[in-house]
């Protein structure tokens, strides 16, 4: 059997879990956060693809137990006039649904499930290094003690350490705007349960969606250069409302009143991505999810690409001859996929001093599948 040890436990590093499970693997995980809750602030959008991934790990009830679902889009130009209104995805099949979930959430779902299981799940576990040896690879930890398996799989987010020890050049670069996120009850009238509206703003990409409860889930995604660490850090409800009401003010769309009514739950992001064509293997270590291949935030697939990720390295394994020749045709199957979304996702972020409202706003149509 399969030795597998896996850094990190948000959506990659579950989502690997269940799917490495699933193939007769034995798996741990090794997550540094003390609990589930890191990040809990920030929303997203899992996909149709996404919640398809799920569902071949057997999870879907594990997600649609959290969030909401959203069958359409709809679109508004600056003078808050609709433009467009599209079905979302495989709206038809309910598991399959777009689903609007925090990621605190999601990544709390799936730890869960990943117990549930019976599979090991180890907080407060920070890899520092690793030893790759010719009968298994080492992972140690910041607490001085150590893990060997047979395979380790990097899924240890945007700043992964182990990128960093297996691929010390590969960077990620600001992907030319910051994204603010928000919540209010204070929802507008014309909002519509299931409906994810995206703005097309003359200074800022906005999008909204309201949750049965009626909370208002809104992002808006600025062209400009990236925000300092300060105005990060000191980036009060005030202070964020401050740098981005001029902006949305500028139109007459449901934008401006939305931030407005957002008094606490305001929060502000420089958007990242890695470039394409970085090394994902280095001899019995492999990268997946954001490690490998973040992506800018503009088609919303970041979440549904790392399950995936979960999904065709699990078949790879339990199909191939050998770890080795998994690994190939891992990285073979995967890399046109993902670095399809970059790309993608890059195209439709513009870029200072570019107007945003030039180019159409993120969810982007899911790329095609292999
Ligand atoms: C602004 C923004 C908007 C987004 N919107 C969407 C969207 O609408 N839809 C979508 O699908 N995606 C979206 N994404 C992307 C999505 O959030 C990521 O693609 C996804 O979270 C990647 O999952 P991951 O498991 O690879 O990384 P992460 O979720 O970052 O998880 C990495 C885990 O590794 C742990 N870790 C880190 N270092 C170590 C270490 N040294 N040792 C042990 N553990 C470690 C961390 O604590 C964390 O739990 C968005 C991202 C951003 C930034």
């Amino acid at each position: 059997m399969t030795r597998v040890l896996i850094v990190g436990g948000g959506i990659a590093g579950t989502g690997a879990a269940l799917a490495l499970d699933k193939a007769g693997c034995d798996v741990a995980v090794y997550e540094a956060h003390p609990d589930s809750a890191e990040d809990i602030g920030a929303f997203l959008t899992l996909a149709s693809n996404g919640m398809r991934a799920l569902a071949e790990l057997d999870a879907s009830a594990a997600v649609t137990s959290i969030g909401f679902p959203l069958t359409s889009m709809r679109v508004l130009d600056d003078t808050g006039a609709e433009v467009a209104q599209v079905p979302l995805g495989e709206a038809g099949t309910p598991h399959l649904r777009y689903r609007c979930v925090r990621r605190g959430d999601l990544n709390s779902a799936l730890q869960t499930e990943v117990t549930r299981r019976g599979i090991g799940i180890r907080h407060s576990m920070r890899l520092v290094s690793v030893d790759d040896g010719p009968d298994g690879v080492t992972a140690h930890f910041a607490d001085g003690t150590t893990a060997t398996a047979d395979l380790l799989i990097g899924a240890d987010g945007l700043s992964s350490t182990v990128r960093r020890l297996t691929a010390p050049d590969v960077r990620p670069v600001y992907a030319g705007q910051f994204v603010f996120y928000g919540y209010t009850r204070e929802a507008p009238d014309t909002a519509t349960a299931g409906t994810i509206t995206m703005v097309r703003g003359s200074s800022a990409a906005f999008g909204y969606a309201v949750s049965p409860e009626g909370e208002a889930h809104w992002f808006a995604r600025v062209s400009d250069e990236p925000l300092t660490a300060a105005d990060i850090e000191q980036g009060t409800p005030a202070r964020l409302r401050e740098m981005l009401l001029p902006r949305l003010r500028k139109d007459t769309t449901p934008a401006a009143d939305l931030v407005a009514a957002t008094t606490d739950d305001l929060m502000v992001t420089n958007a990242t991505e890695l470039p394409t064509g970085t090394p994902w293997r280095s001899g019995r270590t492999l990268l997946i999810g954001d490690a490998a291949h973040a992506a800018s935030p503009a088609t919303g697939q970041g979440a549904s690409m790392a399950l995936e990720d979960a999904v065709v390295l699990a078949k790879s394994l339990r199909d191939a001859p050998d770890t080795d020749a998994a690994l190939t045709l891992y990285e073979t199957l995967r890399r046109p996929r993902v670095e399809q979304n970059i790309t993608v996702s890059g195209k439709y972020l513009p870029r200072h001093p570019h107007p945003v409202g030039a180019r159409p706003p993120g969810l982007r149509p899911e790329p095609a599948r292999r």
